[in-house]
């Protein structure tokens, strides 16, 4: 018998294509996995037909291969990404077909490269990438990110356990969280999306100017993006399908400002990136740019990830996840941002979600950057929530609202 059940990976397919994509009837998918996910990319394939799909093209990668460019590869090939597959993706998304991820990769598989190549070749693809990545972050069609518990992945969550046994229990950590390990997992969803709407809508409704996190070594002001709007759970794309871009999810999330972020904060659990492990991250916000950063452990990566440009140093992405999240209860660390950023109230450095607006459907770049919408090559996630953090809710005339206690919602 297989280690990832296969009766465990139908339910996740079906999920994926049900609720993740909500798959229309004759849209194609174009959908990306690795080999070592080809059980699970089957899973969804066969529902996407069973669901009307017109064609699923699925590319698959294999780590092996991925790190004989780094290890054969010649010197000058690393600042080259070919865009001749992102321009087909490009075209088969402006003719309305979906968008599925499977992630669950080796998060550390390029650790042990040299860093430079390592650098410039995500330079490269980050730049080729673009036309998909505006298509997605603009959100033109229905998109979904699901995780497949790789075998690599789970030795590094579980390293004290036996290869097998890991995988074995990253599968149940990676289907609880997925909502799949109950007996009707669509209503589950169904349920959990009324749930996070609630708390997006009460948000919405009291129109904070700003939120206040306070806590053990955090002291922080996030002023909102004007007109910002908080979102979780489903979220319509402009192809007009309502879809749950990611499984898992936990986070209610809005715009903040770029340019009214103020004070420290400490971050409550490590961040992965790249391979490396950044731990204990505090910093000094003033007027929204980072002015001072220090972390005790990967200091160096993440002064680098700071001068990406200008938007680094600055957030795009402020995040509400109660402490009693199932994710945050594994008490897991996934090195892997889909589950870890679930786990607890985050703030991402870079690039902000040009749906998170009133008028997100509509509204502009030069708009975003007015209302304080920031821009970036980068978007990545750090943890500031836990079970000792108080957030409070500023209105415009100085009027203050509990949001959260302790972690959970007040
Ligand atoms: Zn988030
Ligand atoms: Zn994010």
């Amino acid at each position: 018998m297989s280690v990832v059940d296969p009766e465990m990976l139908n339910k996740l397919g079906e999920v994926a294509v049900k609720v993740g994509l909500r798959l229309q009837k004759g849209q194609d998918l174009v959908m990306t996995s690795s080999i070592e996910a080809a059980p699970l990319a089957r899973a969804i394939a066969e529902h996407a037909y069973k669901q009307g799909a017109a064609a699923v093209i699925t590319l698959f990668s294999d780590a092996d291969m991925s790190l004989m460019r780094f290890q054969f590869g010649h010197d000058e090939i690393f600042d080259y990404a070919p865009d001749y597959i992102v321009d087909a993706m490009a075209k088969a998304f402006d003719n309305n077909a979906a968008r599925l991820a499977i992630a669950g990769d080796d998060p550390m598989m390029l650790a042990n490269e040299d860093p430079d190549k390592v650098g410039r070749a995500n330079k490269a693809q980050s730049a080729a990438y673009t036309p998909v990545r505006e298509r997605i972050t603009r959100f033109n069609i229905n998109w979904n990110i699901v995780a497949y518990p790789g075998k690599k992945w789970a030795e590094l969550v579980f390293p004290d356990k036996k290869p097998k046994s890991a995988q074995k229990k990253l599968a149940k950590a990676v289907f609880a969280a997925s909502r799949i390990d109950v007996d009707d997992p669509i209503s589950a969803w169904n349920e959990h999306n009324t749930n996070l709407r609630t708390r997006a809508d009460w948000l919405n409704e009291n129109r904070f100017s700003s939120l206040h996190f306070s806590g053990p070594g955090t002291d922080l002001t996030v002023g909102l993006a004007d007109q910002h709007l908080w979102m979780g759970g489903e979220a319509v794309s402009k192809n007009g399908v309502w879809c749950n871009p990611n499984i898992p999810t936990e986070e209610v999330f809005t715009t903040p400002h770029a340019h009214r972020v103020n004070g420290t904060v400490r971050s409550t659990k490590p961040l992965s990136h790249n391979g490396t492990l950044i731990e204990d991250i505090e910093v000094r916000f003033e007027q929204g740019r980072i002015v001072e950063a220090r972390a005790s452990k990967g200091q160096d990566v993440f002064i680098k990830l700071l001068d990406t440009d200008e938007g680094a140093r600055r957030i795009g992405e402020v995040a509400l996840v109660p402490h009693s999240s199932p994710i945050s209860q594994t008490g897991l660390l996934f090195y892997n941002t889909l589950f870890d950023e679930n786990a607890a109230s985050h703030i991402a450095l870079g690039q902000s979600y040009w749906k998170c607006f009133t008028d997100g459907d509509t509204v502009g770049g030069d708009e975003v950057a007015a209302r304080g919408g920031n821009s970036s090559h980068i978007h990545v996630d750090w943890m500031i929530g836990s079970n000792k953090i108080n957030v409070d809710g500023i209105k415009e005339n100085g009027d203050r609202v509990p949001v959260m206690r302790k972690g959970e919602w007040a």
